[in-house]
C-alpha cells in the first residue's frame, strides 16, 4: 500500500488545476451505483465517512422573527399564510406569510401540487430557508422554502443540523444515517498521545469528531459555523498533520534523487545562453530577470529543480524556458519541451526554430501526425544528436529514448495530467533525474499555492513587457446583440479578426453545440461579406486544426466557437473577443478567453455579453471583470467567490488537499502541524503513515484518474 503512495505524493505535490478547462463534459449518462457516486466524492472505507465532516449547519433550533431576519440569511420562520396564488401561466406560485414583526414573500417555480394546501390562507406554518431581498419592493423574499404545516406539538431541533457535502443522488439523511453507522464501525484511535495533545492544547479525536458531526444542543454555532470550536481545531490540525507528512516525505524523496548539475557558462560571450540573449529584439522585464536567475540557481544542482514559473497570458515565459533550455545544452545535456496540443507545440516549435536555429542548435520535432517515416528519424535524432525536441504527447510516449535528457519543460501544465507531467521528467540520462520546469497562465495566489503545492517551488512573471495596450472590457445586456454584430463588422472592415465564444450550458455538450451552432448561422448570415467559421468540441484535432489554421493565416476573419479555442494560441491580428452569456463562465475562465485578444499593438475589446437571468455573483464577478486585466487580483477574487476546492477541484489535477483548514486563517496549526510531522518523520515514527493513509488513501485512485 504504501507503495502506491508514492503516487499521490507527486499528485498532491504537484499542480494546480484551472478551472477553465472545463471544455469536455460527458453526456449525461444511467446514475451511477451508489458505491461508485460515493467513490467520487472520495468515499470509500469506513474511515472516509468518519471524516466527512459538515460543509455548514442548518440552525432549526430557534425561530427567527421576520423583522430581524437579514438577506442572505438561513432562517426559520413562524408564520401565517395570508394570501396565496398560483400564476398558472408564469408557472409560479405565491404566498405571503406573517407574523407579529412583519410579512415575507414566499416563491416556488417548481413545486408539487400539494404546496397549495400547505399555504391556504390562515394555516399556520414553519419555513426554512434563505432569506433575500425582495426583487420587486423593499421587504423580504424566500424562494423555495422548505415548509411545513406548524402543529400545535411542534417541537423544534434540539441540536443543529449538519449539511455534508453530497455528490449527484446522494441525500442528506442518507449521508446522516451512514456516517452514524461508520461513527459506531470505526475504532477511532487517537494517534496523539496525551502529553501531544497537552502541548498542542488540543481535544482527544472522537471527542472532537462526535462534537462535529453532532453538536451538542448548547454548541457555539458560531464557533462551528467557523470552524474554529475546539473539535474543529483538532481535525484541522490532523488534516494540515496529513498534509505535512505527505510534503516532508516527497520532498526527502526528491532531495535523495540526483540531477545533472547545470551551470552557468564560463565563457558567457561564447555559450548559447549569451548568444540567444543578445539576440533578442527585446530586453527581458524586471519579472523575467528574476524567474530566470531562480531557474539559474536551482538547476545547479545536485537536487532536481521542481518548478512552477507563473505569469500572465502574454508575460513571455516562452523565452525564458528557451533560456533554460539553452543553458541546458551549453551544459551538454537535452531540453525538451511539450505542449498539451498540436497547435501550441507547432507555435513553440517555430518560435525556438527562430531563436536557436541560427547558432546551429539542432531542433527536432515529434507528434503523433508524423509519418512512419519521419517518427523514427525523429527517434533516432532524439537518441543521438538532438539538442532540443519539441512536440506533443508523443514526447512521452515508450518508443521515446533521449540520449541525456538534462530538462523537461511543459507547458500549459495544468491542461496535462499527472502522470503525463512526471513521465517525461522519467526520461533523464541514466541514474539522473532531469530538471522540471513547469509553465501556467493560471495565476494561484500565493498561500493558496503553497498550501496546495508545498513542494514544487513558484516563480511569478508579475509584470507585462511594456508597449501593451490594455484590452478594453465592456459588458452588454444580450439583448444589444445586434448593436454588437455591427461593431464587430466595423472591426472586421478595418482587416481585423474576431472571435465569438458561445454558451456554456449546463445540462449537456450536446446542447452546447446547438447554442453555438444557432449562433453560428445567425452570425454568418448577418456578415455575408467575411469567412465565418465554427470550432467545436466534437470536431476531431484534424478539423480543429485545420480551422485554427485558417484563422492564423488570416483567411478566416470571424471565429465563432464553444469554449474549445486553445489556451496560448496566439493570433495577435485577433482583437475583438465576444463573450455570450459570460455570467456563466468563472472568472478564470472569462479571463483566459480574454487573453486571446490583446496581443498585438492594436487596441482590443473583450465584450462580455449577459442574459436576464443575473444572480448577485454573476454581477459581481462582471463588476470584477470589467474592472480589472491583473490576473493575479482575478484569480484572488475568484478564489474568494469561489471557495478553493472549486478553484483547483479539476479531474486532472486531483482533490485540493486541504479540505478544512485554511492556509492563511490555520498558520499557527500549519507551523505546529509542520514541526509534529519532521518530530514523527525523522524518528522513523509508524504513526506518520497510519496518520496519512487515514486521511488520503481513498483519495488514492480519485487523485489518479
Ligand atoms: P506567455 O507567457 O503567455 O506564454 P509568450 O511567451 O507567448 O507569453 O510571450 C508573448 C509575446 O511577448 C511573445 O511574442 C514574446 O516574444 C513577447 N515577449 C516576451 N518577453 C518580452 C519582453 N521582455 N519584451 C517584449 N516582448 C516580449
Ligand atoms: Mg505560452
Amino acid at each position: 500500500m504504501w507503495a502506491l503512495k508514492r503516487e499521490i505524493f507527486e499528485v498532491l505535490t504537484s499542480s494546480p488545476a484551472s478551472q477553465s478547462e472545463k471544455v469536455e463534459k460527458p453526456v449525461r449518462k444511467k446514475r451511477a451505483p451508489i458505491k461508485e457516486r460515493l467513490e467520487k466524492i472520495g468515499l470509500s472505507r469506513e474511515w472516509d465517512f468518519v471524516l466527512h465532516l459538515p460543509l455548514r449547519y442548518e440552525d432549526k433550533t430557534q425561530i427567527t422573527s421576520i423583522a430581524d431576519a437579514q438577506p442572505e440569511q438561513t432562517v426559520l420562520i413562524e408564520g401565517v399564510v395570508t394570501d396565496s396564488h398560483e400564476q398558472v401561466f408564469a408557472k409560479r406560485f405565491e404566498a405571503v406569510v406573517e407574523d407579529e414583526t412583519g410579512s415575507i414573500q414566499v416563491k416556488f417555480f417548481k413545486y408539487f401540487p400539494s404546496v397549495k394546501d400547505t399555504f391556504k390562507p390562515g394555516n399556520k406554518i414553519l419555513l426554512f430557508g434563505k432569506v433575500k431581498s425582495a426583487w420587486k419592493g423593499d421587504g423580504l423574499e424566500i424562494i423555495h422554502p422548505k415548509s411545513k404545516i406548524s402543529r400545535p406539538t411542534r417541537e423544534l431541533d434540539k441540536s443543529l443540523t449538519p449539511v455534508y457535502p453530497a455528490g449527484e443522488g446522494i441525500t442528506q439523511p442518507w449521508l446522516r444515517k451512514r456516517i452514524q453507522t461508520a461513527l459506531l464501525n470505526v475504532d477511532i484511535i487517537d494517534l496523539l498521545n496525551a502529553e501531544e495533545l497537552r502541548e498542542l492544547n488540543l481535544p482527544p479525536l472522537r471527542k472532537a469528531i462526535e462534537s462535529i458531526h453532532y453538536p451538542a444542543p448548547d454548541a457555539n454555532l458560531e464557533e462551528l459555523q467557523m470552524k474554529t470550536s475546539p473539535g474543529w481545531k483538532r481535525l484541522k490540525f490532523d488534516e494540515l498533520l496529513a498534509q505535512q507528512i505527505m510534503l516532508t516525505l516527497s520532498r526527502k524523496r526528491r532531495e535523495a534523487l540526483k540531477a545533472p548539475e547545470i551551470v552557468p557558462p564560463e565563457d558567457k560571450e561564447r555559450s548559447l545562453t549569451g548568444k540567444l540573449y543578445r539576440s533578442l529584439p527585446f530586453k527581458l522585464t524586471k519579472a523575467q530577470v528574476k524567474v530566470w536567475k531562480e531557474i539559474v540557481k536551482s538547476m545547479k544542482g545536485p537536487i532536481p529543480m521542481n518548478r512552477l514559473v507563473q505569469g500572465d497570458v502574454g508575460s513571455g515565459k516562452t523565452i525564458i524556458a528557451a533560456m533554460s533550455a539553452a543553458l541546458t545544452i551549453d551544459n551538454g545535456y537535452q531540453a525538451a519541451l511539450m505542449a498539451p496540443t498540436e497547435i501550441l507545440a507547432e507555435q513553440h516549435f517555430k518560435k525556438i526554430l527562430e531563436w536557436l536555429k541560427p547558432f546551429d542548435v539542432k531542433v527536432v520535432w515529434l507528434t503523433g501526425k508524423l509519418k512512419a517515416k519521419e517518427k523514427r528519424e525523429a527517434l533516432e535524432r532524439i537518441a543521438s544528436d538532438a539538442d532540443i525536441v519539441v512536440g506533443t504527447h508523443a514526447l512521452i510516449q515508450d518508443a521515446v529514448q533521449y540520449k541525456n535528457l538534462g530538462l523537461a519543460i511543459v507547458d500549459e501544465q495544468h491542461r496535462f495530467g499527472v502522470e503525463q507531467r512526471l513521465a517525461l521528467r522519467a526520461l533523464g540520462a541514466s541514474g539522473l533525474m532531469p530538471h522540471l520546469l513547469m509553465l501556467s497562465a493560471t495565476p494561484i495566489p500565493r498561500t493558496l499555492a503553497m498550501s496546495y503545492l508545498s513542494d514544487i517551488d513558484i516563480s511569478v512573471i508579475d509584470e507585462l513587457p511594456p508597449g501593451r495596450t490594455p484590452i478594453n472590457t465592456k459588458t452588454f445586456k444580450l439583448e444589444r446583440k445586434q448593436e454588437i454584430i455591427e461593431s464587430v463588422r466595423q472591426e472586421l472592415r478595418n482587416g481585423r479578426q474576431a472571435y465569438w465564444v458561445c454558451p456554456l450550458i449546463e445540462e449537456s455538450e450536446k446542447l452546447d453545440l446547438t447554442a453555438a451552432t444557432i449562433s453560428f448561422e445567425e452570425l454568418k448570415q448577418s456578415l455575408t461579406e467575411f469567412k465565418v467559421e465554427l470550432l467545436h468540441g466534437k470536431m476531431t484535432s484534424e478539423e480543429k486544426n485545420e480551422i485554427m489554421e485558417r484563422f492564423k493565416s488570416g483567411k478566416t476573419s470571424l471565429l465563432v466557437s464553444t469554449t474549445v479555442i486553445e489556451v496560448g494560441v496566439d493570433v495577435p491580428n485577433a482583437t475583438i473577443m465576444v463573450i455570450e452569456h459570460s455570467e456563466r463562465f468563472g472568472l478564470s475562465q472569462l479571463h483566459q478567453l480574454r487573453g486571446r485578444v490583446g496581443r498585438g499593438s492594436k487596441a482590443s475589446y473583450c465584450i462580455a455579453l449577459f442574459g436576464d437571468k443575473l444572480s448577485q455573483e454573476g454581477k459581481q464577478r462582471l463588476k470584477i471583470f470589467r474592472e480589472t486585466t491583473d490576473g493575479f487580483v482575478i484569480a484572488k477574487k475568484d478564489l474568494e467567490l469561489r471557495g478553493p476546492g472549486e478553484f483547483l477541484g479539476s479531474r486532472q489535477s486531483g482533490v485540493p488537499l486541504l479540505r478544512f483548514a485554511n492556509f492563511d486563517q490555520d498558520s499557527e496549526l500549519v507551523d505546529k502541524a509542520k514541526e509534529l510531522a519532521i518530530k514523527w518523520i525523522s524518528s522513523n515514527d509508524a504513526r506518520a503513515e497510519t496518520h496519512a493513509s487515514r486521511w488520503f488513501e481513498s483519495k488514492e485512485k480519485y487523485l489518479e484518474a
